[in-house]
């Protein structure tokens, strides 16, 4: 968690508009690279500084981070007025304004007084996890590993070697642009040199060889809302790729497939569980158990003469409902089954069985508990 962007620029959390400008102003001046030329912790405050700057001196970002923090400015906080490209500048020298314009000046003489390095928000990530129905049923907390690109540890991102720091690019003057000109008309070209950056890293980190990031396989805990549907994605803010340079790390998003239980089919919060039963068990009625997900049998009476097909509700053992209170249902359904092969005395016993149908009632008992003969 990043330091609280009042504190960095060590102003009470209700300065003006002006005392915000001359405490960034004052200690940008301090900690600006180009004149702590190889200190890292310098770098660091200064990319910090800029960011908290970047906050407060804009009324609407600073009203969100006053009101839900870091988390509001990432777009959580409900889907809050933060949105993503909240922190789209960060680390870049492109929209401070006309108070970190004079400072650059001041840096760089008139001509490369604005640098045109856009930090670029971190790739989003892809995970495709399956989970068997019972972890749908109570919730998961799990890690799981990714690959994915962090902040490089020996240069923290900043892409040069220990001791170096990367130079205004000399073709663009730092403004990551170049023209040309054709007859009347100039065309703005991104800088062949520095591609854009506006900076060029002279001595790469050998570390990364000058990206800055690295590729490694980190763990991240996933947590599992009970209930969840087959083919969720869930975001988690912020386990995505680093950003190339101090901007926001992209998210994570897991595509969550509820693995087929043999035991129940799954419709929404509600389970059916099948049961087959012989057709004298079903004629005479019995009680019987069914599974649950919560391990626990459940006890379900059926009754005599009960059609096949027929579904019985066990209410609230079924899935917790996922956005709401609650559970859903298990349903029983009953499956009749008929035996493809009798031994002599079933078979007796059958024949006896239909023929005193047909004489009480004219109907087979086939008739009466399939209703077809
Ligand atoms: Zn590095
Ligand atoms: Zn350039």
């Amino acid at each position: 968690m990043p330091r609280d962007l009042y504190e960095v620029l060590d102003v009470p959390r209700n300065a003006t508009e002006d005392e915000i400008k001359r405490a960034f102003r004052k200690l940008a001046l301090k900690y600006h690279p180009d004149r702590n030329s190889g200190n890292k912790e310098a770098e660091e405050k200064f990319k910090e500084i800029n960011q908290a700057y970047e906050v407060l001196a804009d009324q609407k970002k600073r009203q969100i981070y006053d009101q839900y923090g870091f988390a509001g400015l990432a777009g959580g906080a409900g889907g809050g007025p933060g949105g993503e490209d909240v922190f789209r500048d960060f680390g870049g020298f492109g929209d401070f304004g006309d108070v970190f314009e004079d400072v650059l000046e001041g840096f760089f003489g008139g001509g490369g007084r604005r640098r045109a390095g856009r930090a670029r928000k971190g790739a989003d990530l892809r995970y495709n996890l399956t989970i068997t129905l019972e972890q749908a049923f109570t919730g998961a907390e799990m890690p799981v590993k990714i690959n994915k690109r962090e902040t490089c540890s020996k240069c923290q991102g900043a892409r040069a070697k220990a001791g170096t720091a990367p130079k205004v690019c000399a073709n663009c003057r730092g403004t990551g642009k170049t023209q040309m000109v054709h007859g009347f008309f100039a065309l703005s070209q991104t800088c062949s040199r520095c591609h854009g950056e506006g900076q060029v890293v002279e001595h790469p980190c050998p570390n990364c060889r000058g990206s800055g990031r690295m590729e490694k396989e980190v763990e991240v805990r996933l947590r599992i809302p009970a209930g969840i549907p087959s083919g969720t994605t869930l975001r988690v803010t912020g386990a995505g790729d680093a950003a190339e340079r101090g901007s926001l790390a992209g998210d994570l998003y897991v595509a969550v497939m509820v693995k087929d239980d043999p035991r129940f089919e799954r419709q929404g919060d509600d389970l059916v569980h099948e049961i087959k039963l012989s057709f004298p068990k079903v004629s005479l009625g019995c009680e019987i158990e069914v599974p649950s997900l919560n391990g626990e049998r459940a006890k379900v009476k059926i009754p005599p003469g009960t059609p096949n097909g027929t579904l019985l509700r066990i209410r609230e053992r079924g899935l917790p409902r996922f956005q709401g209170r609650g559970r859903g249902d298990l349903f029983v359904r009953v499956a009749i089954t008929i035996p493809k092969h009798l031994t002599e005395a079933q078979r007796d016993l059958l024949e006896k069985l239909e023929q005193s149908f047909e004489e009480e009632t004219g109907e087979g008992f086939f008739k009466r508990v399939f209703g077809r003969e």
